[in-house]
């Protein structure tokens, strides 16, 4: 820790954990400093085809113990049994044609493990408190002691290390704003018939909110329920598997959780780049779980940071926050597609519009898949340049806001 340093990355989480390896990889000197001790419990159990390309870059393998198949999702409407499948073979050719469910506490020590084999120090019961970047160097203010590097990453995920100590949270008001869930064990076989062999995520449509049923690898059953309702409370879920025909019928005879509730977690920070610092991973902007873009987003983030900050770093131009550019426009295309999607998710029907009456919508169906699977970087999609090319950006519109803080209870 005394030593000074070319990078410290705050955070071991998917972001931070995949932009230290691949820097340290590069031969820079990384240090990682980590809050918790792994592993840990997270969410964000679902991943898209274009994240986990990223695995192969950090020589991850898919082993049965850590990843579950995940051949694409599913969207169900419980009033009407309206139902529609998108299997990730269906997309535009390029990225992995599946995708896995993880539990993250296993996946992210994965990751943290590689990252150290790559050559990243890893330390973790190490908060960072703050940190000075007005000079050559940035000095980190932690729990173990103040430590000076040349540039560092933000990867705190929803601690927000940069966004709250600039004031800079700008939350997405029209998105969903608090998720009840847990894991359920000892599901039935006729459950696993049901839920495999592809085991897609569900994605149940209800009156005021959505519910996700994802399977874990070691046979849990993950249920989250996002409301738009206000007031979110633990009891909900057991309320909703008790209404529900399709997951009241899954977790039949199975222990049910200790329900964990999420809030305000949908916003954009306005000041992800600055001198020295760049944040990535939800520390930078976390748009809404409903189509499990987190994880994808922020691994492919900290691949491209990490290829333009070690040019920077040789370059000695890490001072000059213009390396960055090419970077920023990336992310920006990315977040500003799944905003827009997201969107249209919440205040516009898309799914009964776009995905249940997807018949007449046969040319655009790959680039729907291909969306849905997180490549939203191509330009041969007609369905992402239509999200683009929309009037309605919650992206640009989100605003400065004292708003309640994300918690987890
Ligand atoms: C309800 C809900 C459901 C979701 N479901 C999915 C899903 O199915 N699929 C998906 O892809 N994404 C999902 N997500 C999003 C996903 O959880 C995140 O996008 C993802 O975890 C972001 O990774 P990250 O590395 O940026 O941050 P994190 O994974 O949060 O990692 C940040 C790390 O930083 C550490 N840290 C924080 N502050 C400090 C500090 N001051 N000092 C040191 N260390 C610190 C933390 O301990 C943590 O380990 C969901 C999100 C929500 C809210």
């Amino acid at each position: 820790m005394e030593r000074d340093r070319e990078v410290i990355v705050v955070g071991a989480g998917p972001a931070g954990a995949t932009a230290g390896a691949l820097l340290a990889s590069k031969g820079h000197d990384v240090l990682v400093l980590e809050r918790d001790e792994f592993p840990r419990f997270h969410i964000g159990e679902s991943l898209l085809p274009n994240g986990t390309r990223v695995h192969a870059l950090l020589g991850i393998e898919h082993t049965p113990d850590a990843f579950r198949y995940k051949r694409g999702a599913q969207f169900l409407c419980e009033t009407t049994d309206r139902a529609v499948s998108f299997d990730f073979a269906e997309a535009l050719p390029g990225p992995p044609r599946n995708a896995w469910h993880v539990e993250r506490a296993t996946f992210d020590t994965l990751l943290r493990d590689r990252a150290r084999a790559m050559g990243a120090e890893v330390v973790h019961g190490v908060t960072v408190r703050g940190f000075e970047n007005d000079g050559a160097t940035v000095r980190v203010e932690t729990s173990a002691g103040p430590v000076t590097g040349r540039y560092l990453i933000d990867a705190t995920g929803q601690d927000r290390l940069v966004a709250n100590r600039k004031r800079e949270v700008r939350p997405f008001k029209t998105f969903g704003k608090a998720a009840v869930f847990g894991h359920f064990e000892g599901l039935s076989d006729a459950a696993w018939e049901t839920i495999g062999p592809g085991n897609d995520i569900r994605i149940m449509m209800i009156d005021d909110g959505w519910v996700w049923v994802i399977p874990l690898p070691d046979g849990r059953l993950s249920v989250g329920l996002v409301s738009r309702r206000q007031g979110m409370k633990r009891e909900w879920l057991a309320d909703y598997v008790a209404s529900s025909r399709y997951v009241g019928a899954l977790v039949k005879g199975a222990k049910p959780p200790t329900p964990r509730v999420l809030s305000n977690y949908s916003f954009r920070n306005g000041a992800p780049y600055g001198h020295r610092y760049a944040c990535v991973g939800d520390a930078a902007c976390f748009i809404d779980p409903v189509f499990s873009s987190g994880v994808c987003l922020a691994m492919n983030a900290a691949v491209s940071l990490a290829d333009a900050l070690s040019m920077a770093l040789r370059e000695q131009r890490e001072g000059d926050g213009a390396f960055l550019d090419g970077h920023r426009a990336m992310l920006e295309r990315g977040y500003e597609t799944f905003s827009s999607l997201v969107h249209r998710f919440y205040n516009r029907n898309l799914v009964s519009n776009l995905f249940f009456g997807a018949p007449e919508e046969g040319d655009l169906r790959p680039s729907v898949v291909s969306v849905l699977a997180g490549d939203v970087w191509r330009d041969d999609s007609p369905f992402a340049d239509m999200l683009m090319r929309s009037r309605s950006t919650p992206w640009r519109e989100t605003e400065r806001s004292d708003a309640a803080p994300y918690s987890l209870t």
